[in-house]
């Protein structure tokens, strides 16, 4: 019987290389998106899946950073699909660029809403289906996207990096509290990947930035999707950090 994998943020960047190695790999993929300008970026990864892998899909609209959003997508990914979650891929994340006087409110809370607060959102919602029907010849996985960010610091990204942080110490802690239950926990935190996020900044900023990556380039989407995979296939890897990132965090 095929498996059913959850992808927060699944219709483009990052979260569209992984949506579409979910298919590859022969997972029936619940793509969720939040803005309008995603939908028809929805239909299109769903329209590759079903036509590449073969595999069934289904689209949620749900903004994650609020908690009855996400009960919203795992209802629909249950009447569709039924209660076994097999993997859940937190991606959803949104970044600010301002020092840390001049940042609002507002936009720091957003930050941490959407990067931290849904993983523990769709985490809390999902756990309870996968320890239902997991064990160590059937695993469930969770996998979280943080980034080098949240292994280093960044300049006028604090509540990014708090963020991301928080999304490794999230993913540590519920990979021994689950261990035992055949599911595990690991992270994927890239480095530069380009991106709608990257085109968005200063791009001078950015070229100086990539100049100083030990391999010289910033990377693809899929060098994240082969981390997915890696993760998706390893049963005796949990609670670890995944960084395909150049040698960014090298120096
Ligand atoms: P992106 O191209 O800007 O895409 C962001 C994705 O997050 C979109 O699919 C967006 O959905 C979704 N999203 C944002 N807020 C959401 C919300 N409240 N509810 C549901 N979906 C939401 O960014 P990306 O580069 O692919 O980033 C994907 C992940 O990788 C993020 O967690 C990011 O922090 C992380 N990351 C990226 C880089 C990089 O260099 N690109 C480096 C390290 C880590 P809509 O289109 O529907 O708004």
């Amino acid at each position: 019987m095929a498996k059913t994998a959850i992808i927060t943020g699944g219709s483009r960047g990052i979260g569209k290389a992984l949506s579409l190695k979910l298919g590859e790999l022969g997972y029936n993929v619940v793509i969720n998106y939040r803005s309008p300008s995603s939908k028809e970026k929805s239909e299109a990864v769903a329209k590759e899946l079903e036509e590449k892998y073969h595999v069934e899909t289904l689209i949620v609209k749900a903004d994650v950073s609020i908690y009855e959003e996400c009960e919203n997508l795992v209802k629909a990914t249950i009447e569709r699909f039924g209660d076994k979650i097999d993997v859940l891929v937190n991606n959803a994340g949104i970044t600010n660029n301002c020092n840390w006087i001049d940042i609002k409110k507002e936009a720091y809370e957003k930050v941490i809403a959407t990067n931290l607060m849904s993983f523990m959102h769709m985490s809390h919602l999902v756990l309870p289906y996968m320890v239902n029907h997991s064990d160590k010849d059937h695993q469930c996985v969770i996998v979280n996207t943080s980034s080098v960010g949240g292994m280093t610091g960044v300049i006028n990204q604090a509540d990014y990096c708090a963020a991301k942080s928080g999304v490794i110490g999230l993913s540590r802690a519920l990979a021994l509290e689950y261990a035992k239950k055949g599911i595990r926990v690991n992270v994927i935190a890239p480095g530069m990947i380009m991106t709608d996020m990257l085109r968005g900044v200063n791009q001078d900023e950015l070229h100086a930035l990539a100049a100083t990556i030990p391999e010289g380039y910033i990377g693809d989407v899929e060098d994240i999707a082969g981390a997915l995979e890696y993760i998706l296939k390893a049963p005796y890897l949990t609670g670890q950090v995944i960084s395909p990132n150049g040698g960014f965090v090298l120096q």
